[in-house]
């Protein structure tokens, strides 16, 4: 291993031991997902020096992938055992669909901005994640032929909860969302199909997401 690999190693470790574990992280299936995927894959050239920072990071057309501590946080409020299909609503670089198919069985996820889906869609065949499929679209309107999924992880800020996730929502399933009347604050909800139509609602914190843009959000 070179030594810029190897400081990328330790730096990744370190992440993962006071960033995630430091906080509270405790899943195995995310933990290891985490340690796995390469983040500096999902970056442009310039960030590759900041990839295990606890920060989100600029990609292409003026979004962001997000902080990784958010990432395992929200992975982990799925409450995956490893055999679901799993639906993401903003793929941007795709590093979060990489971590959610290490955790579930299927992984589903939708980017609206066509350039990040194709990069997104080349970099996850590229390296082999070869169960998630990158859909160009509206995830305001989830991605109904694939429907149901037993979760649901938005990457976006939304002004509500989009009524047509809950409709794709398995019975049991777990919707993941940041939620909230500004543009610029949210709370991260997370939301349990109960049983026909009935749903139950928690939230999980404050949290700063880009907004989710179309029909049912922004
Ligand atoms: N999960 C991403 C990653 O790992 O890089 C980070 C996502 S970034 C914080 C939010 C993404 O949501 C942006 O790429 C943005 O274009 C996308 N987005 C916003 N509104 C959307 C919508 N209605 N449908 C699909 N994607 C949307």
């Amino acid at each position: 291993m070179d030594r810029w690999n190897l400081n990328n190693q330790s730096a990744k470790e370190r992440m993962i031991r006071e960033h995630l574990m430091g906080r509270g992280i405790r899943d195995p299936r995310v933990l290891s997902a985490m340690r796995e995927v390469p983040r500096e894959s999902f970056l442009p050239d310039e960030m590759h020096a900041f990839a295990y920072d606890d920060s989100p990071l600029p990609i292409a057309a003026g979004q962001t992938i997000s902080q990784p501590y958010i990432v395992a946080f929200m992975i982990e409020a799925l409450e995956l055992e490893g055999g679901e299909r799993v639906l993401e609503i903003g793929t941007g670089s795709g590093y979060a669909a990489a971590v959610l198919s290490r955790c579930a069985a299927q992984v589903y996820t939708v980017e609206r901005i066509a350039v990040l889906a194709q990069a997104a869609r080349s970099r996850l065949e590229e390296f082999g994640y070869a169960n998630v499929t990158v859909h160009l679209g509206d995830g305001t309107l989830g991605w109904r032929e694939q429907a149901p999924y037993q979760g649901i992880v938005v990457t976006a800020g939304a002004p509500e909860v989009p009524g047509a996730l809950l409709e794709q929502l398995a019975p049991g399933g777990r919707l993941v969302i940041p939620v909230g009347a500004t543009q610029q604050l949210q709370n991260l909800v997370r939301v349990r199909r109960i049983g026909e139509g009935e749903y139950r609602r928690e939230d999980l914190g404050a949290v700063r997401f880009v907004p989710l843009i179309g029909e049912q959000g922004w």
